[in-house]
């Protein structure tokens, strides 16, 4: 769902959609109406729909499958076609952007430039809120940080996660952003940037306890009903959390975090609810894992999306309420298609090659087995 954002000073307000601007709108000229419809209109939800998505990654391959010769632009679309209506739906939907938009010339692995056309097409799929504080953003130096905040900022999203220098930083981070009178507060660290330094004035994220005491408090002081820290942590290709995730977890609740939603692995771990002194619970999971990338290894075609749903009465000491759906990325070179696909479970075996109907099976099966070793979170197949 695209939301109308106003930014007032360091506060992002968000207005959770398009319907309720409408309906002020008439609200102005057809005020007896508006009391009437009212009336029919079934009551809001009691919570706030947040929904997370892994890393998207850009490598050479799907560069070249979303080339479009004839209009010399590259065409994303195709991606999110599944996932989209979840996407739409959350009030509020956020991504791992782990490339740059560096411009041209477009590069995969191991230095990210991607075309501006995926922010578009993520765009279009009904994202708002895009981190960057990862590993990647530095892989174009300083004119891929700064042309990917440009790009993100032009375009209407909000950003976080890496600034064009301190001023930057102190003005839109962190960011709260506001629906239905709940404010929810956003955090967003990296534990690094494959051994590059930031070039000055720019600012990365770090994963710093200081700095993330200093970052929780001035969130709470904007407001913040809710603060969720998106981190970007422990080790790629591995379905288990480390030591130094578990360690950050307990480290964030401490300085006042609610929950905590993990990337980097490029597969799915293990969620937890930490429950702290006062019985309040914290949800946590480790890595949701890729969102669409070329990566190879077969628990890397995929991920899952995860929903959270913050209750607009606040109580931390009931369960979280959290669901989750997966996905399978079909690759052009077996599918036949002219680009990846991401499959949710919902999607029909009948219109699938025998090979990704296997290689999915598979996927899902090793996604729920990971995902038995931690807290229960539902699946909701869809
Ligand atoms: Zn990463």
């Amino acid at each position: 769902m695209r939301y109308l954002y106003f930014i007032i000073s360091i506060i992002t307000l968000c207005f959770c959609s398009q319907t309720m601007g409408q309906e002020d709108a008439q609200q102005d000229v057809e005020q007896p109406q508006l009391l009437e419809e009212l009336h029919e209109e079934p009551q809001q939800p009691d919570y706030v729909s947040l929904l997370f998505a892994g890393d998207m990654m850009q490598h050479d391959a799907q560069i070249e499958a979303a080339y479009d010769s004839i209009t010399g632009s590259y065409d994303y679309t195709d991606y999110f076609t599944y996932l989209a209506p979840m996407s739409a739906a959350a009030d509020i939907a956020v991504c791992n952007f782990e490339v740059t938009l560096g411009g041209k010339p477009y590069k995969g692995f191991p230095t990210f430039s991607a075309p501006d056309e995926y922010l578009d097409a993520i765009i279009d799929a009904g994202f708002d809120v895009f981190l960057t504080a990862n590993n990647h953003c530095l892989d174009k130096g300083k004119t891929g940080l700064e042309r990917t905040i440009k790009q993100m900022s032009d375009k209407g999203v909000t950003q976080l996660g890496t600034y064009l220098d301190d001023a930057d930083r102190a003005q839109r981070y962190p960011v709260v952003l506001e629906c239905r009178g709940l404010k929810i507060g956003f955090l967003n660290y990296t534990y690094g940037t494959n051994g590059l330094k930031t070039t000055k004035p720019n600012v990365v994220n770090y994963i710093d306890e200081a700095a993330i005491a200093a970052d929780v408090k001035k969130c709470r002081e904007m407001g913040a009903d809710y603060i969720i820290a998106n981190m970007h942590w422990g080790e790629e290709n591995t379905h288990v959390q480390n030591a130094d995730q578990k360690k950050w977890a307990k480290m964030l609740v401490a300085k006042g975090v609610d929950h905590i939603i993990g990337h980097h692995p490029h597969m799915v771990q293990p969620a937890e609810i930490i429950t702290d002194a006062d019985t309040c619970k914290h949800f946590v999971i480790y890595s949701i894992g890729n969102m669409i990338s070329n990566m190879q290894k077969p628990d890397n075609a995929g991920g899952i999306i995860v929903g959270l749903n913050l209750p607009i009465v606040k109580d931390m000491k009931a369960e979280p309420d959290v669901w989750y759906t997966q996905f399978h990325v079909s690759w052009p070179y077996e599918s036949g298609l002219k680009n990846y696909n991401a499959y949710t479970p919902a999607v029909p075996d009948s219109i699938l090659p025998e090979i990704e109907i296997e290689k999915r099976n598979a996927f899902y099966k090793s996604t729920r087995d990971v995902m038995s070793k931690g807290a229960y979170i539902e699946e909701i197949i869809q």
